[in-house]
């Protein structure tokens, strides 16, 4: 049987902190566990806030914390053709779309409606509709060069995948005790997302969902703040022909005002705690202290 595949998928947008060390610790023990490999990928598509320093202070903090990872590392700002790959499959199924609304046009139509939804993550839904302009119309404002963002016609992606597979949901591995049960997928909640833009042919959701497949990941294991998205990763696997990992969303590491730790709170970094004299051992104990 083939090893089991887990990865580790920062972004290198800032240095990382106790939240970061405590998912790369438990994918690193889980994939020890059950002989499996750790890969760890670079997930740099953002080229305005990705800086090259902060990919190379995270090799520091992991070859510091003692955590061992494959090469090559796969760095997805170097394998733009894959998910140009994704998105022309989904464009033969006539799921996506080019939309030329501003965050300011999205910030003013919600501002009109009083209690338009958001989606799991606090952002408001997207408040257009691909009904309201033609193909051709959309097609001649992007062959003029207008800025736009490819977007996923998501009540048609949900019907078309359930038409596939059925209803939508993935196994859920418990970080404690193992124990697997299937969540239901919602991925309606988070209407048209946005898979790509003009200048930049990939997003959060269809990176991952394209490199996991591409680099055989059989476990994704990540903090809780991802357990949403996972709804639309699901969708995208099944129109993308690609195979289900198992997931497992751990518990975030809290500050102790209980919020979820972050560069914009002042959360200190890996690198800072290791300048102020604490040793790998104790970072590892913080890092996993309160998960059962
Ligand atoms: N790159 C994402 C982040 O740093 C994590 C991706 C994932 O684990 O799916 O938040």
């Amino acid at each position: 049987m083939s090893r089991p595949v887990f990865r580790f998928a920062p972004s290198p947008n800032g240095q990382l902190h106790l939240g970061h060390a405590r998912s790369a610790l438990i994918n690193d023990a889980l994939s020890r566990a059950s002989g499996g490999r750790l890969l760890l990928r670079i997930e740099d598509i953002d080229a305005t806030r990705c800086r090259p320093e902060f990919e190379t202070g995270i090799y520091e903090d992991f070859a510091w914390l003692g955590l061992d990872w494959e090469q090559p590392v796969r760095r997805q700002s170097q394998h733009f053709a894959d998910y140009r790959s994704a998105l022309a499959r989904l464009e033969t199924l006539d799921l996506i779309y080019p939309s030329f609304e501003t965050r300011g046009d999205i910030r003013r139509a919600v501002a009109e409606r009083s209690g338009w939804p958001s989606d799991p993550d606090g952002a408001p839904l997207f408040p257009f509709s691909r009904a309201a302009m033609s193909a051709a119309e959309r097609a001649r404002r992007v062959a003029a060069g207008e800025p736009y963002a490819l977007r996923l016609d998501m009540a048609r992606a949900v019907e078309t995948a359930v038409a596939v597979a059925g209803p939508l949901g993935w196994q859920e591995v418990e970080a404690a005790g193992g124990t697997t049960r299937l969540v239901a997928a919602d991925p309606l909640a988070w209407g048209d997302v946005i898979l790509a833009r003009k200048e930049v042919p990939t997003s959060y959701h269809l990176a991952v969902v394209v490199d996991d497949a591409l680099q055989g990941v059989t476990h994704v294991v990540r903090g809780a703040d991802l357990k949403a998205a996972t709804s639309v990763h699901r969708l995208l696997q099944v129109l993308l022909g690609l195979p289900a990992p198992l997931y497992t969303h751990h518990a975030l590491l809290l500050d102790a005002e209980g919020r979820k730790l972050s560069k914009s709170i002042g959360s200190q970094s890996l690198a800072a705690l290791r300048a102020g004299g604490m040793s790998p051992a104790e970072v590892r104990r913080t890092a996993l202290e309160g998960l059962r």
